[in-house]
């Protein structure tokens, strides 16, 4: 009999799992994807962190939610923040509510005028709107702060099962629960739903549905001409940015690709023998234009698969065309 059961090892289940850990509860988070994995939304390597906010109910939370993360890096003896200014170009009012909030929690900030942007952030040009700049914001290693949040779990005595998807929730008694998932039956005091975009269907035999609208964000990338103008220890800031357009966007500074991952040095495929393992063959980077070849791809990679010499030319598909640095 488990205390509590996690449904979902996102950043915010893994947390709560965590924190229920460290109260000496014995603990069972369950996550339906091999871990780590792409498909939440907490998949990906940076967010923002930063304590302006418009509405004072999140504002409040900012500073302790600092100081456990600032924690945690020492706890895991990781780096999971990096601190750079944040600068929001809203509307008047916008700003006004964001420095009260700011002000009441006693964090620093400085008003900004739309001319002044681009000469305090090089790289950076607001064409009409001031802002306000919160000093010390800042960017978080997503991917990082994820795995050292599960680590603390596991250090704690939780345990987590990944591959493990919950099918049904069965409420028993007030104490008691049984939640089914594709590989056992467990019994728990108490079960936290922390589902994601998934929610609903967790919900749905429990006759709840709450109204979330699951969207797709489109996260995009781009290549700056001078790096170290864009880069948070040089003092480029985070950005958020209302639009005319009725919709916002947030960008972080260079952080997510560093200079050896930058590029991918050409568009080939790669096939070819694990370089030290013959028997494990890998076949990848088929790019834009691999599905028609498909049929191809599976003669050649037969063949290497099973000793025989590949029907076409294969050296332009090797491993050994990258460097060291590169992330294959
Ligand atoms: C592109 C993008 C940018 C963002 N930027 C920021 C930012 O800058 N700052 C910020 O603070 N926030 C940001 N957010 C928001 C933040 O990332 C999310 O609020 C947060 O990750 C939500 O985490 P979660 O644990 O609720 O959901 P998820 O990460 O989706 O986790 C839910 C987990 O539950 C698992 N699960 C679901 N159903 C089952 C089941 N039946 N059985 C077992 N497991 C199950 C899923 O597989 C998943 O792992 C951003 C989000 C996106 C997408």
């Amino acid at each position: 009999m488990y205390d509590v059961i996690v449904c979902g090892a996102g950043i915010e289940g893994s947390w709560i799992a965590r924190q229920v850990a460290a109260e000496g509860k014995r603990i069972l988070l369950l996550e339906q994807f091999s871990l780590p994995h792409g498909h939440g939304s907490s998949a990906g390597k940076s967010r923002i962190i930063r304590c302006s906010y418009d509405k004072l109910n999140y504002a409040r939370m900012m500073p302790e939610a600092f100081k456990m993360w600032t924690e945690l890096e020492k706890e895991q003896a990781a780096n999971l923040l990096v601190r750079c200014p944040l600068v929001t170009i809203s509307t008047k009012e916008r700003l006004k509510q964001l420095s009260t909030n700011l002000s009441f929690l006693s964090i620093s900030h400085e008003h900004i005028t739309a001319a002044e942007v681009s000469d305090r952030f090089p790289g950076l040009k607001s064409p009409n709107r001031n802002g306000v700049v919160e000093l010390s914001a800042g960017v978080m290693k997503a991917d990082k702060c994820l795995n050292a949040v599960q680590a603390s779990f596991a250090s704690l005595g939780g345990v987590l099962h990944d591959c493990e998807k919950v099918l049904h929730v069965q409420p028993i008694s007030e104490s008691h629960i049984k939640v089914m998932t594709n590989a056992a039956t467990y019994d728990c005091k108490c079960v936290i739903l922390a589902c994601g975009p998934w929610i609903n269907k967790v919900l749905e035999p429990l006759d709840l549905n709450i109204p979330i609208k699951v969207t797709q964000i489109n996260s995009m990338y781009w290549k700056a001409k001078n790096p170290q103008v864009y880069k948070p220890e040089n003092g480029f800031p985070v950005i958020i940015c209302d639009s005319d357009l009725g919709f916002h966007f947030y960008s972080t500074p260079v952080l997510e690709y560093p200079e050896h991952m930058k590029e991918t040095p050409d568009n080939d495929f790669v096939i070819d023998h694990h370089p030290k393992h013959e028997n494990i063959i890998i076949a990848g980077g088929f790019s834009g234009h691999g599905y028609k070849l498909a049929p191809v791809v599976g003669k050649i990679v037969c063949s290497l698969a099973l000793g025989r010499k590949p029907e076409y030319p294969v050296n332009k598909f090797a491993l050994s065309r990258f460097n060291n640095a590169s992330r294959l």
